[in-house]
């Protein structure tokens, strides 16, 4: 199983809460605690870092007056409907309550990922001004370097570029990053 889930996650079998430590143990999203018979559904099986689910998920299982869960399931939801990402301090905020009891029990906002996504918006930057121009001198590197840069931890800040508002684009990334950015967003983004 845990061959399986390597497999399905990306670049180096990063886990899938963080999306910055590899992956190493396999999270029972819903606690088999709470719910013995779930050891047998495939979709409770998640790949993460020993740090997100010994020491801040555990047991924790949020759920509403109806009994349903108040965390991004990312077998069944698409995690930028419920977060956020500030690109520029590095920080999630929430959509709705399932964002915000995400953020608390998986610690999205540590300060090592806050850190983390800084610097990975740095690169996401400067990293797609190097492909743009690559990409027009016709140079087979730009390829390699697109992947370098899906394949690099903290993927989630690429693909927030992704989704940034071109109303808002320059002033996220800068005026000299905008049309390496435009040009990355045609090709790489929707
Ligand atoms: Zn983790």
């Amino acid at each position: 199983m845990k061959t399986l889930l390597e497999s399905m996650a990306h670049g180096c079998a990063r886990c899938m809460y963080c999306d910055d430590s590899r992956g190493t143990d396999i999270d029972h999203f819903q606690p088999l605690k709470l719910a013995p018979l779930r050891a047998f559904t495939w979709d409770n099986h998640l790949l993460a870092c020993s740090f997100c689910n010994s020491n801040l998920k555990r047991d924790q299982y949020p759920v509403d007056a109806a009994g349903d869960c108040l965390l991004v399931d990312p077998t069944v939801d698409d995690p930028a409907d419920h977060l956020y990402l500030l690109l520029r301090c590095g920080e999630y905020d929430s959509y709705s309550k399932k964002g915000e009891h995400t953020i608390r029990v998986f610690g999205l906002n540590r300060p090592d990922l806050v850190r983390g996504r800084r610097d990975a918006f740095c690169l996401a930057c400067s990293k797609p001004r190097d492909w743009h121009n690559l990409r027009q001198a016709g140079d087979a590197e730009a390829g390699r370097l697109a992947q370098a840069l899906f394949d690099s931890p903290f993927v989630d800040v690429v693909h927030a570029m992704h989704r940034l508002d071109p109303r808002r684009a320059e002033f996220v990334v800068g005026t000299h990053t905008l049309p390496a950015l435009e040009h990355w967003q045609s090709v790489y983004g929707g």
